[in-house]
């Protein structure tokens, strides 16, 4: 098995749906009150881990039911949490209110997270001795920067899914060596509307850029040349957490030496299977799944 590291956001999301989100200074009955694992790093740790990867999770919780439960989770899928430090802040939230309309507003408190803001030597040495670092924007962008131009340094490919989008430094661009955005933060960075025209752009400084289309599939740009990775048709019952499913997939398959084609392929077939389910990290398939889909 290749070893990944994820440094990353664990959260607790604190979902409630109601009929309509409450106006400025409102109080609404809301319907249902639901606790769900996740934040981008957890969940692309274990959708890594069901994936058959070895992956070890850098990031904090804190010392709470939520930190404790998503650690637990953590480890019933195989991840390695030796790296996730325990602090004095409370778990990351993220409090997502879903309307009648499925459209939902949420606010993240970065808590555990906001307290990772160096990178240790237990950062350095797990990404020492993996193939692949996987990354987010859910942890201060300084960190980030800082394990990505680590990993660069010793020969470790950093692949980072720029979520939530903001503006990139030169510094860390320059060590990524895969660049995975959904449509809307690939228009976001590049500036320009048009998926494969903002690939293109993002893949100019070198590099390749994989934007993912929903429903539509995803891009693969690398240089001059780009290819189409058609999804799956499946009758999607809920899309939470797809982007992390082909994100972790994908660090796997090349993490484990596949081309690019066959790692796109299992990658795309993970998020289908995720997205006939609910919930995120419930949703996610572990390996004979992938490989029972594909045969
Ligand atoms: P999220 O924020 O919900 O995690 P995202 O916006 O980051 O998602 P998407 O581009 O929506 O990511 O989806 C990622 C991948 O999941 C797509 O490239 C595709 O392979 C797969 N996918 C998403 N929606 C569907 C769908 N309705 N049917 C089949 N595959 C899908």
């Amino acid at each position: 098995m290749s070893m990944i590291a994820v440094l990353g956001s664990a959260n607790m999301d604190l979902v409630v749906t109601v009929d309509r989100a409450p106006g400025r200074g409102e109080t609404v009955t809301g319907r249902t009150f639901e606790t769900v694992p996740g934040g981008k790093g957890a969940n692309q740790a274990l959708a890594a881990a069901r994936a058959g990867g070895d992956v070890t999770f850098l990031g904090a919780v804190g010392d709470d039911d939520f930190g404790r439960r998503i650690t637990a989770l953590l480890t019933e899928s195989g991840v390695d949490v030796s790296g996730l430090v325990v602090s004095d802040e409370s778990t990351g939230t993220a409090h997502i209110t879903v309307d009648g309309d499925g459209d939902n507003s949420i606010v993240v408190v970065p808590g555990a997270n906001g307290t990772v803001t160096e990178l240790t030597d237990a950062h350095r040495a797990a990404i020492d001795g993996a193939e692949l670092l996987l990354m987010q924007l859910e942890l201060p962008l300084d960190l980030v920067t800082a394990a990505a131009v680590h990993a660069r340094s010793r020969g470790v490919r950093v692949v980072l899914t720029p979520a939530p989008a903001v503006a990139l430094p030169e510094e860390l661009l320059d060590a990524v060596g895969l660049l995975v955005p959904n449509e809307h933060e690939a228009a976001l960075l590049a500036g320009v509307a048009d998926p494969v025209e903002a690939a293109r752009s993002l893949a100019a400084r070198g590099g390749d850029v994989v934007v993912t289309l929903g429903a539509k599939g995803a891009v693969r740009v690398c240089g001059e040349s780009s290819t189409e990775v058609a999804a799956f048709a499946v009758a999607a019952v809920d899309t939470t957490a797809a982007g992390d499913t082909f994100a972790g997939v994908l660090a796997v398959g090349l993490a484990e030496g596949l081309d690019w084609d066959a790692a796109l392929r299992r990658a795309s077939a993970a998020a289908a299977l995720s997205v006939q389910r609910p919930g995120a990290s419930s949703s996610m398939p572990d390996r004979a799944e992938i490989d029972a889909f594909l045969a």
